[in-house]
């Protein structure tokens, strides 16, 4: 046993569907750009190839949280997300042997300090107080097994705000994970945001907002 300093921080986890044991989170990967209609309502060409950003894993926020309105930020959005959990180490690997890497699914609210990332594009920064801040990833119950055939649906206080097949999507799951896995060894654990389609917006104290992806459990997140 190493002796430590202070005691470590436990590991993050995350609810399993249908199974009393927790999915162990080690790292979190996001996709930017992956529908073209959300390229196109930020500025972007949707034609350029899947660039990743991350967060912390402790910034995960279970389903159903009431979560404080982040600090240094005056436009805080939703971007309702489908989200990967791998299940196996992979690095350099085929679109193919990509989908054995995939050990199930979830919903997410990748969520976002607009106008610090805003600030950051135009001033050339880098993105991560604008996306890997505490509390800045809302995910609910990882289900095991493949990819829902299902609508992705964002709302907030009941009307809807997003709305798309998760068949719409530019990179595939297995695309996404080839992609990445030629920059980082992918390990179990690891979990991929695999970007929000057209229609992200403010959130408000005092706002609910739900991500909805048939097969899935609901993302939903209250700004106190
Ligand atoms: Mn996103």
């Amino acid at each position: 046993m190493v002796a430590l300093v202070f005691p470590a921080l436990p590991t993050v986890t995350l609810p399993v569907t249908g199974r009393p044991e927790r999915f162990p989170i080690r790292r979190i990967f996001c996709v930017g750009r992956n529908y073209a209609d959300h390229a196109a309502e930020m500025g972007n060409d949707p034609a350029e190839a899947p660039f990743f950003f991350t967060k912390p894993a402790d910034a995960v926020v279970e389903s159903g949280s009431r979560i404080p309105y982040p600090p240094a930020t005056g436009n805080l959005h939703h971007e309702g997300e489908l989200v990967v959990a791998i299940g196996k180490s992979g690095a350099m690997v085929s679109e193919e042997d990509a989908q054995n890497l995939i050990w199930g699914h979830a919903a997410g609210n990748d969520l976002t300090r607009r106008d610090l990332q805003t600030e950051a594009k135009a001033a050339r920064r880098p993105w991560d107080m604008a996306k890997a801040f505490d509390k800045s990833a809302v995910i609910g119950a990882v289900r095991p097994g493949p990819m829902p055939e299902a609508v992705l649906r964002c709302s907030v206080n009941g009307a809807t705000r997003q709305q798309a097949k998760l068949s719409d999507m530019i990179w595939s799951p297995a695309a996404i994970i080839a992609a990445l896995s030629r920059m980082v060894s992918l390990s179990p654990g690891d979990l991929i945001f695999t970007g929000t389609p057209a229609g992200v917006g403010p959130l408000a104290r005092g706002d609910t907002c739900k991500v909805e992806i048939e097969g899935l459990q609901t993302a939903s997140v209250t700004i106190a």
